[in-house]
């Protein structure tokens, strides 16, 4: 069975059945036709002899999935007569249909098939699937929504097939042609032998496939973009700057193909109490110089919870850190980081009345001893 045979024959048509007809409805369609037109029921008929040779070579192709597909791609491309008509120099051209298939044509990119899969996809079983392409995209979150992750809605731009001419870049009603400079096979080779070279054929500037009359939507380009707006959730715990990848979310794939990924990238506004150190989140604190120094119970803020107390131990130095256990950033695993407690001793601007007269005894009492007497001791022994 040559490929001609395939694209002169309608073997549908031969069985009368639908093109998108099911391998049930074939067999029986088949069955029915063949008791009909039997040799042994049609002695001496030589028409129902060719008919009975048509069907059942309809029904070898149709009934064989692989040769089936073959088949209706062979038909797609060729059926309207796309590759008949004359070239540049008005020859015909010698076209080895078995290279449309196996894809040993197309060079790097998988094949012709990949071409005109492309071209013809009018919902049917086409060429090879095609994953969708990868998606980036940006988003801020809030200081809150990034601790504890948050569902953000995206809008998002992407190239998809122009709806109204189904990607073929072709005015409604009319089909791209084969390339006459290429053959169809988008490349074409410069030089000799070992020298030769493969390049995208500029006539068709590497489609394969010339557009006469261009599509009015998309002006032949066969692109469309299409806008979606989709709900995303952002897991907890994600830093500033961070590039997240969400599988499946990025383009829809063609032909059956995976849909490609989209890649967020997060931006994480600044909290005006709170700090994040990876899990953990860092609050500075003020202390009065009593409590720093004889110690007590304070009370700190938490992210979307009650405050909590924590002991703050005698002799308490500014910059001391504390540590409030899961009282942090919510981890992947749904545990909690723990929030970071840094003192900072306050000092008075102002002092007057009794404090300022308690603070001038507490001098008194402590005259003997020089804060600065162990940095010169440090200093003369280095
Ligand atoms: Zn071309
Ligand atoms: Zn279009």
């Amino acid at each position: 069975m040559s490929t001609k045979d395939y694209v002169e024959k309608d073997y549908y048509k031969v069985l009368g059945v639908p093109k998108d007809a099911t391998a049930a409805e074939i067999k029986k369609t088949y069955r029915k036709l063949a008791r009909e037109f039997h040799p042994d029921a049609n002695k001496g008929d030589t028409k129902a002899e060719e008919r009975f040779k048509d069907i059942s070579e309809a029904y070898d192709v149709l009934s064989d999935e692989k040769r089936r597909k073959e088949y209706d791609e062979a038909r797609s491309l060729f059926g309207s007569g796309g590759l008949r008509g004359g070239g540049p120099g008005g020859g015909n051209y010698s076209f080895d249909f078995g290279d449309l298939f196996s894809g040993s044509q197309g060079g790097a990119g998988g094949g012709i098939g990949d071409v005109f899969g492309g071209l013809f996809n009018r919902g049917g079983r086409q060429a090879q699937p095609r994953r969708g392409a990868d998606v980036e995209t940006e988003v801020t979150l809030s200081f809150e929504e990034a601790v504890d992750g948050a569902t953000v809605p995206l809008r998002m731009t992407s190239q998809a097939p122009c709806r109204v001419c189904s990607g073929t870049g072709a005015k409604s009603g009319t089909t791209p042609r084969v390339c006459p400079t290429c053959v169809g096979a988008g490349t074409v080779s410069r030089g000799q032998g070992a020298f030769a070279l493969s390049e995208p054929c500029r006539d068709c500037k590497g489609r394969g496939m010339l557009v006469d009359d261009p599509c009015t939507v998309c002006h032949g380009s066969g692109r469309a973009s299409s806008a979606r707006t989709m709900q995303v959730r952002i897991p907890a715990g994600v830093q500033d700057s961070q590039r997240i990848r969400l599988k499946g979310k990025g383009a829809q794939g063609e032909r059956g193909g995976q849909p490609g990924d989209l890649y967020v990238t997060v931006h994480v506004d600044s909290h005006p109490v709170f700090g994040r150190k990876g899990d953990n989140l860092t609050v500075t604190v003020p202390v009065s110089f009593p409590e720093a120094a004889l110690g007590g119970t304070i009370e700190v803020p938490t992210l979307n919870g009650p405050g909590v107390k924590l002991k703050l131990p005698p002799g308490s130095s500014n910059g001391l850190t504390m540590r409030a256990r899961g009282k942090g950033a919510t981890r992947k695993d749904g545990t909690r980081g723990d929030l970071l407690v840094t003192v900072e001793v306050v000092v008075p601007k102002n002092v007057a009345g009794d404090a300022l007269t308690a603070l001038e005894q507490y001098r008194e009492a402590t005259a003997s001893d020089d804060p600065r007497a162990a940095l010169f001791k440090a200093a003369e022994g280095a």
